[in-house]
């Protein structure tokens, strides 16, 4: 039986450029900034009042792979909520505030790790600039400045006439200042915009005027398929260049859906260990097996395992034996059989009927041997 080291250290894989220098921050136990990993953001879509849903959502989130989750705060009972929500979340909670001030300090005092401001509809926000700082320092407590196309200042939205790059970044810079001036410098920024070529603009202006972290967000992004473009799009472009701290993906779909797509998107980069990888081929007129169908029991027989595999599935001899060799796990289709390749070599072949079952017992028999039973795997199916 060939012996597979996926437990062996590894020289780190390549990235497309290295981060953009930031400050650091701290979101809890999370830091926030070039010298840790991009981090992995939602919402939850409970009620706050709710504290039990709340917290079963936020923990669905966390098993997901969620690192920071951000709760809504429209009302006092709202408000009340947060201190059971903050205490017994097992990831940092970021509390999100519009409109009024006072539950920005109410935040602070119910253990938040973090209070997301958006400073175009949070009623004369310059002039609690100074209280919101002294109290967010006295509790250890970083900010995100958050400007949003939808709710950009009044004075940018006549000075510029809509939300355009230089307006979203004029406004986060002019908060920015704001808290500097009040020796505050733990908050990071974001300038959102639902269209990803004015949102990327916008981050890339705003990256060159400061070393804030940034958290990096498409609003509105829309259904899970757009969304997910969308925020791939633009997310892609700009951490390719280094630039983004943290993200969150913004879709009309379950809040578990975003972090399913934010990790995909830092995996597809290397900003985070790959996990399990299904390289299908697209299937074409020489496939000899049903690709599609094939790609889909093998990715759901291996839902939920976290360790770094590659696995191949290949429609046919044309290019299925290159991929399955070189994947850990992979078929070649043809003929009614599968050839089932494991590190490069044919171990076996099957026939057709059973190329699922086998692909999934030695996935599962590669994941025991790695020792890694929580890691990943690429498996490659045509
Ligand atoms: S592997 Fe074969 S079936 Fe799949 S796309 Fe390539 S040529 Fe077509």
């Amino acid at each position: 039986m060939t012996a597979v080291n996926l437990g062996m250290p590894a020289p780190p894989p390549p990235v497309l450029s290295p981060r953009r220098k930031t400050r650091q921050i701290k979101v809890g136990k999370v830091g926030v900034g070039s010298d840790h990993q991009v981090s992995v953001q939602s919402m939850t879509t409970t009620k706050t009042t709710d504290i039990n849903g709340t917290l079963q959502q936020i923990a669905e989130l966390t098993a997901a792979g969620c690192d920071i989750v951000r709760v809504a705060c429209p009302a006092t009972e709202d408000a009340e909520a947060l201190p059971a929500i903050a205490q017994k979340s097992q990831i940092p909670v970021i509390a999100d505030i519009h409109f009024q001030p006072k539950y920005v300090y109410k935040a602070i005092e119910a253990g938040c790790a973090a209070v997301r401001v958006n400073p175009g509809n949070i009623r004369k926000f310059d002039d609690q600039v100074k209280q919101i700082s002294k109290e967010a320092a006295d509790a250890g407590v970083s900010i995100r400045i958050g400007v949003n196309a939808g709710s950009l200042d009044k004075r940018l939205m006549e000075k510029y006439g809509k939300a355009t790059p230089e307006a979203l970044v004029e406004s986060a810079v002019w908060e920015a200042s704001l808290f500097e001036e009040h020796g505050f410098n733990d908050f990071k920024i974001s300038v959102k915009h639902n269209d990803p070529v004015i949102m990327v603009r916008a981050y890339e202006l705003l990256a060159e005027r400061g070393d804030w972290p940034l958290h990096l967000g498409v609003t509105e992004a829309g259904p899970a398929f757009q969304g997910t473009i969308k925020s791939a799009t633009a997310f892609g472009t700009l951490l390719s260049q280094g630039i983004g701290d943290t993200i969150r993906v913004s879709l009309s779909a379950p809040p578990v859906e975003e972090i399913k797509v934010g990790n995909q998107i830092l995996e597809s980069l290397n900003l985070r260990p790959r996990k399990l990888e299904i390289v299908s081929c697209p299937s074409c007129g020489r496939a000899q097996v049903d690709v599609y169908s094939l790609a889909d029991k093998v990715t759901a027989g291996l839902e939920g395992l976290e360790v770094p595999l590659r696995v191949a599935v290949m429609g046919c001899v044309v290019n299925g034996p290159g991929e399955a060799r070189e994947a850990d796990l992979g078929v070649a289709s043809g003929n009614g059989k599968g050839q089932i390749f494991v590190k490069g070599e044919v171990i076996k072949t099957v026939p057709e009927s059973a190329i699922v079952e086998t692909l999934i017992e030695e996935a599962m028999r590669i994941a025991d041997e790695s020792g890694l039973a929580q890691g990943a795997a690429e498996v490659v199916v045509g």
